[in-house]
């Protein structure tokens, strides 16, 4: 856990996905903090997204003609 503290990587978040407001401060276990709703959260990256997958389940319903 310590391995990843750095924030050189990473953007900050600028809104609280939950409330929307911008009173984000950094909490020192590496998620944030919302003042305005009192929550904490963190974002995880879960890898890049499959454009394959996407554009197969876009055209799924269009094969019938
Ligand atoms: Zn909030």
């Amino acid at each position: 856990m310590s391995a990843e503290t750095s924030h050189a990587t990473r953007q900050a978040v600028l809104y609280c996905p939950y409330c929307a407001e911008e009173t984000l401060f950094p909490l020192q276990t590496g998620g944030w903090e919302c003042r305005s709703c009192m929550r904490a959260f963190s974002v995880t990256f879960l890898g890049l997204a499959s454009r394959g997958s996407i554009e197969g389940s876009a055209t799924a319903g269009q094969e019938s003609t």
